[in-house]
């Protein structure tokens, strides 16, 4: 599977965080050589809270790159064409058919199960032989000075005392949207971390195929390959079918009201179904009719929390990854796929020097080549949202130009499925660019200080 034995194959390759983007790392690393590589996640199994995930063809690509997506494709759908429609009447507003996607971007628009995304990765790294993935081992401490982790078994945490240091040769902080080292790494240049809150918050939430045999108005939904995003003022329900059509996916944005009554240091919630129809109480009665058929206890609410860009992802030779350095409103659907481009390019950097001494070099490189394409994602997210999230008043502009768009991809107001913002997002190749690009930035004065 691996592409050549890169110089460096035997370096000591530290992931902290088991997420999508810290399984991807130890994947992209593995398939280019490196043969020492262990992730340390804290969570004693690696779970995914059930909801779905869109796999655009930037994603896709990489993903059969690493030799997975045969994997992924055994539990996913493929989605043919896009509904856009008004929450409160169901009125369709624009409808985009997704027959150039394959020939455009090579790869079809995948969405499925977050645990089908996370167990192809697991696959992958289980069938390099090279992966250590340690469950249940938090990590407790970073040296950024000497690339060392400070572990302890996650039940000890609170109580333990005994910890061990691991030396490694490079560590890559996948730690996710609470990243405990990027809180160090921005403490280190006398900057607090902040996380923002942006008063949004997310209900996912999944139906069982069962539920919906005798509902034909649903259950077409369900056995099409199409995505559904209603708009509402203030709120959207963005949904599809996952799991070869066994579920149907159900996820949210809608101004956050609820955390006040949850733990002060919760982001996610169990949220209440009572509420959850109360806040889609004027949506039309086919989203009344799905949102009541999630079971009382099964409703998730998430907080949805961004990062001001930093001033750098780098540390000697640690490097912060995905959501750690990047994270962002669900909107145009790129956090993952943001993450696993960062692990296919961590991994080219890594794989192109032959000495330890030019592991930061190669991590600053890294940063260069993704951090602007990274920001980038997270600010459409940002807009988008800010324009699918419009107050009544301001909708009647918007929902004209959805009503003048294209079936066959084009201008819409929704980035997620206007064809401009898609030909940057899905044919973006991150690796092509990053070995285009290598030999310029190695070269570039900006690293030679
Ligand atoms: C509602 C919603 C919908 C979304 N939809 C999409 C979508 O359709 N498409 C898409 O591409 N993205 C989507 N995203 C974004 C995507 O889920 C994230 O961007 C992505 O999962 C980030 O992966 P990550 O590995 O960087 O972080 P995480 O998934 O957060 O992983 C971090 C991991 O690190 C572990 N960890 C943290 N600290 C430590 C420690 N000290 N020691 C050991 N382990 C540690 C955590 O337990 C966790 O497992 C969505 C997000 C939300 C909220």
């Amino acid at each position: 599977m691996a592409i050549d034995s890169p110089p460096l194959s035997s370096a000591k390759v530290l992931i902290i965080g088991g997420g999508m983007g810290g399984l991807a790392t130890a994947l992209a690393l593995a398939r280019r050589g490196f043969t020492n590589i262990t992730v340390f996640e804290m969570a004693s199994k690696l779970t995914e809270i059930g909801a779905g995930i869109n796999i655009t063809p930037n994603l896709a690509r990489l993903l059969d790159r690493f030799g997975v997506l045969n994997v992924l494709q055994e539990e996913a759908v493929v989605i043919r064409s896009a509904n856009i429609l008004k929450g409160t009447n169901d009125e369709a507003l624009s409808f985009v058919k997704y027959s150039y996607m394959e020939k455009d971007f090579g790869y079809p628009f995948f969405v499925a199960h977050r645990t089908s995304l996370q167990r192809a990765l697991i696959v992958g790294c289980q069938q390099s032989g090279v992966v250590d993935i340690k469950l249940g081992v938090s990590v407790t401490g970073i040296d950024l000075e000497n690339a060392r982790v400070q572990i302890c078994p996650t039940a000890e945490r609170e109580v333990s005392t005994t910890t061990e240091w691991i030396q490694g040769d490079v560590i890559i902080a996948a730690d996710g949207v609470k990243s405990a080292t990027r809180a160090l790494m921005l403490a280190r240049s006398g900057i607090k971390d902040e996380v923002e809150d942006t008063r949004q918050a997310s209900y996912r939430i999944l139906v069982r195929r069962e539920q919906v045999l005798d509902k034909p108005e649903l259950l077409e939904l369900l056995d099409g390959n199409q995505t559904y995003r209603w708009i509402g003022p203030r709120r959207l329900i963005m949904s599809y079918p996952i799991l070869k059509h066994t579920l149907f996916n159900i996820v949210s944005a809608h101004p956050d009201s609820n955390f006040a009554e949850a733990p002060s240091t919760s982001w996610t919630t169990r949220g209440s179904k009572q509420r959850m129809l109360e806040v889609f109480s004027d949506f039309c009665p086919r989203v009344q009719s799905l949102l009541k058929l999630v079971p009382d206890g099964e409703v998730c609410e998430w907080k949805l929390r961004v990062h001001a860009p930093l001033p750098t992802w780098v540390d000697g030779r640690t490097a912060l990854l995905g959501d750690a350095c990047h994270p962002t409103l669900p909107h145009i659907a790129q956090g993952a796929a943001q993450a696993v481009e960062d692990a296919a390019v961590v991994a080219i950097a890594l794989s192109k020097i032959t000495t330890e001494k030019d592991i930061h070099k190669a991590l600053r490189i890294y940063q260069l080549l993704r951090k602007e394409r990274a920001e980038f994602c997270v600010k459409e997210a940002d807009a988008n949202g800010r324009e699918m999230l419009l107050s009544d008043e301001e909708v009647a502009e918007r929902d004209k130009r959805f009503r003048e768009a294209s079936k066959d991809g084009g201008a819409n107001p929704d980035k997620f499925v206007d064809k401009n913002t898609q030909n940057i997002l899905f044919n973006h190749d991150c690796e092509k660019i990053a070995f285009e690009r290598w030999d310029e930035l190695w070269e570039s004065e900006e690293l030679s200080t």
